[in-house]
């Protein structure tokens, strides 16, 4: 039986020498913890999208709205065009929410229980037991993929995902305790990106490879075991790229509710089977290739068309707009005018 004491111990001693350095980040063993607001925003993107391609975004937001309640005083539209290329739209709209919630109900400061925290818009049970253990120091159960990836593997259990679910969670708990519950959830996130990883685990280099079930099994890459998924459909579309001959775009926003909801978008046709092609406004239409985007529930083929034209729509100049649409309208975009607005968001 593997000692969950003894791993504990060395999963934080080895926290102390190689604790990643990140923006949203208190060192080991800090008396001051991070502010709430950065671990709660930090937490927000990290969870659609890499440290890499986080810290960019984290570093923007906190510099133009350093504190929650700056953030809750924050346009839609403006919000919207920051948090462009990150992703799962429907959680920027969440964020604004709890923002404005924490101002408002809690006169800009966040709650420090996992229960209160739990009540904001769009805070779930892990963004509510990440914060409370990172800022409050509270011994909080903070589970996602990395650490029922570290779970599995060192008890190398058999059920599949996602059954093993609340197995995976009782297995976590175990190590929650009152001694440094903030650096531990830290440190396991450590592990699990940077070592446990999911096709290659650093094994030679883990500090909690000597308690390790999977690693005894010779293959620890195989956990944790999965159900086989239900294969994506594919679904296909039209993009209109209509320009006016004076350095702009026409784009829509879209509607409230749906994918990519309240995002400004490029006019396209409904995204169905067989779509029907039905610009937006006559014109000379040319064919410009097509893009491919992956979204979590399908994967979508967009022809892109362009022309030139005028009508009703929110132009916008065209650099602009390639730095404010989300990514599938900007690889259309791109497709269509070339590397123009490439070169202006390098
Ligand atoms: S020994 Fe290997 S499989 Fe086990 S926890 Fe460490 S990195 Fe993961």
């Amino acid at each position: 039986m593997t000692d969950v004491l003894s791993l504990r111990a060395a999963l934080l001693d080895w926290y102390d020498a190689h604790a990643r350095s990140l923006p949203w980040r208190a060192p080991p063993g800090a008396e001051a913890k991070t502010d709430p607001y950065r671990v709660w925003l930090s937490e927000v993107m990290l969870q659609q999208t890499t440290v890499p391609h986080a810290a960019p975004y984290f570093e923007r937001f906190t510099t133009r709205w350093p504190t929650v309640a700056d953030l809750a005083a924050v346009e839609d539209a403006e919000l919207m065009a920051a948090w462009a290329g990150l992703g799962y739209y429907a959680r920027a709209r969440n964020l604004l929410a709890c923002a404005r919630a924490v101002a408002a109900e809690y006169d800009g400061v966040f709650p420090q229980t996992e229960a209160e925290l739990l009540t904001l818009p769009g805070v779930g049970a892990y963004t509510a037991a990440a914060v409370a253990a990172i800022a409050f120091d509270q011994p909080a159960n903070v589970v996602d993929g990395n650490v029922e990836r570290v779970m599995s593997r060192l008890f190398a259990v058999e059920t599949p995902l996602p059954a093993a679910r609340p197995e995976l969670r009782r297995l976590a708990a175990l190590f929650v305790d009152e001694h440094r519950p903030g650096d531990w959830a830290q440190a396991l996130m450590d592990l699990g990106s940077g070592v446990c990883r999911p096709r290659s685990p650093l094994c030679d280099q883990c500090p909690l490879a000597f308690g390790c079930e999977a690693l005894k099994t010779g293959t620890p890459e195989r956990y944790p075991l999965k159900t086989k998924k239900a294969e994506r459909p594919h679904r296909r579309g039209h993009a209109f790229v209509l320009r006016d001959g004076a350095g702009r775009v026409a784009l829509v926003r879209r509607p409230d509710k749906g994918l990519l909801g309240g995002m400004a978008g490029l006019p396209t046709s409904d995204w169905g089977g067989a779509p029907e092609f039905a610009p937006p406004v006559d014109a000379d239409w040319r064919a410009a290739g097509s893009v491919e985007h992956v979204f979590t529930h399908f994967s979508l083929t967009l022809e892109v068309y362009v022309a030139k034209g005028e009508g009703d729509f929110l132009w916008t100049p065209e650099e602009e707009a390639a730095k404010a649409l989300p990514t599938v309208f900007r690889k259309a975009l791109e497709r269509a005018l070339g590397p123009l607005s490439r070169r202006e968001r390098a």
